[in-house]
């Protein structure tokens, strides 16, 4: 059977590294030029149920754990006063010490790359679209001409995936929010007091209907996320420079004026380029009607706003699944169905933590979700 992967993102290569784990080989079609063509964005927390299964089942629990970082757990939540709201330390040691660890995304990504034969991905190589041949068979375009057929085709390339229409008409809609990201480097010698309001692990701040958070990464780096409600052209409209970053991260300051000097020091701390991304869902709950031949993973099934932190989680459980249904030479309309039912709640869950956190008064309600979550209150 020859299978086709669109898409090397992490719930494309743990399904492809989970069939190799059982002795079928995949062809990964990629758009990035290399591993390190793009910056691939900051640190994810894997779930024992969901990341880390996934993990276990591709062979990788031992790797995974010497790249994760159980001190990452680490939170702190603040208000835009500046009150400290909750505080949680990850534990020192035992099995809970390894419920929600973090670890980088391009460490993630480089641990499955490592256990796939080399000519497993195929960089640069841009799934344009795909024609089913009408036996459960698929004809993959991809660009520059080139043309490749498979007996099973996944499409794991992300939110404005290409194999999406073979299944449903279903499109990302905008959620109401953009997101920004922006990078400390050296933080921990360039940046000491920026360095230490994030700590070990990440830092919160929430306003009106705006977000300021910060996360320690495993390479040296703090990733500082803002996210604000605004309209979908807010980019263009807003007059803000983003090409121009040094002038871009002054107006940035002016959304959050204010707020403590000690968290706008995290803007000072920044630099290099802004990336500005409209955050964007596909409809709660989608389901499409079983078709031969082909699927969806990931994003592309049932892309969500990152505020339930599961996107990578259920990407990568995903992945898995399918790849243990197709060697074992089940049913996929199954795999579906499992599917279906992991990302509904999670996808309800992401649209609601959103709309709280980009709410008014979002900081104490947030603290109270936070108590209630872990039975104190
Ligand atoms: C700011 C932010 C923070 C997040 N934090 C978390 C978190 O803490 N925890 C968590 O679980 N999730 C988090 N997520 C969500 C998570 O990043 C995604 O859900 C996850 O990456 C989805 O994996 P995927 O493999 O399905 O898709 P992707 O990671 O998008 O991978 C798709 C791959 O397909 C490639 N591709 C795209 N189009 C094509 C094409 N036409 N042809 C060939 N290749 C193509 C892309 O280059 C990419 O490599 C976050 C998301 C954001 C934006």
């Amino acid at each position: 059977m020859r299978i086709v992967i669109a898409g090397g993102g992490l719930g494309g290569l743990t399904c492809a590294r989970v069939l190799k784990a059982h002795g079928i080989d995949a062809v990964v079609c990629e758009r990035d030029a290399s591993q390190d063509a793009r910056v691939q964005g900051g640190t994810l927390d894997l779930t024992v149920d969901q990341g880390q299964w996934a993990l276990r089942e591709a062979g990788l629990e031992a790797g995974y754990r010497a790249i994760a970082r159980p001190e990452g757990q680490d939170m702190v939540l603040y208000d835009s006063a500046g009150t400290l709201l909750r505080r949680e330390i990850a534990p020192e040691e035992g099995e809970a010490r390894w419920g929600r660890p973090e670890a980088d995304r391009p460490a993630l990504r480089k641990l499955l790359l490592d256990a796939l034969p080399e000519d497993t991905v195929h960089w640069g190589r841009t799934v344009t679209r795909a024609e089913p041949l009408g036996d459960g068979r698929h004809r993959v375009h991809l660009s520059g001409g080139d043309i490749l057929e498979c007996d099973f085709l996944i499409g794991a390339d992300g939110a404005r995936s290409r194999i999406r229409p073979l299944l449903t008409d279903a499109e990302p809609a905008y959620c109401g929010v953009h997101g920004m990201g922006l990078v400390i480097h050296d933080a921990d010698r360039a940046h000491p007091a920026a360095s230490a309001l994030v700590g070990r692990g990440s830092f919160s701040a929430l306003g009106e209907q705006r977000t300021l958070s910060a996360q320690r990464n495993g390479d040296g780096t703090i990733r500082v996320h803002l996210a604000l409600r605004c309209g979908e052209d807010w980019p263009e409209t807003s007059g803000i420079p983003f090409d121009d970053p040094d002038r871009a991260r002054a107006a940035l300051k002016e959304l959050y004026a204010g707020w403590p000097a000690e968290f706008l020091a995290l803007l000072d701390a920044t630099s290099g380029p802004i990336s500005v991304y409209p955050l964007t869902a596909l409809p709660i709950g989608l389901r499409w009607d079983p078709t031969p031949g082909v699927t969806l993973i990931g994003d592309a099934a049932h892309l969500m706003s990152p505020f339930a932190g599961q996107g990578a989680n259920l990407a990568m459980r995903d992945g898995a699944d399918l790849a243990l249904v197709l060697a074992e030479g089940g049913d996929v309309r199954k795999f579906e169905q499992a599917m279906f039912e992991r990302a509904e709640p999670a996808a309800q869950m992401s649209a609601d933590n959103l709309e709280l956190f980009l709410s008014d008064g979002a900081a104490e309600k947030v603290r109270h979700l936070f108590a209630t979550m872990s039975g104190e209150e």
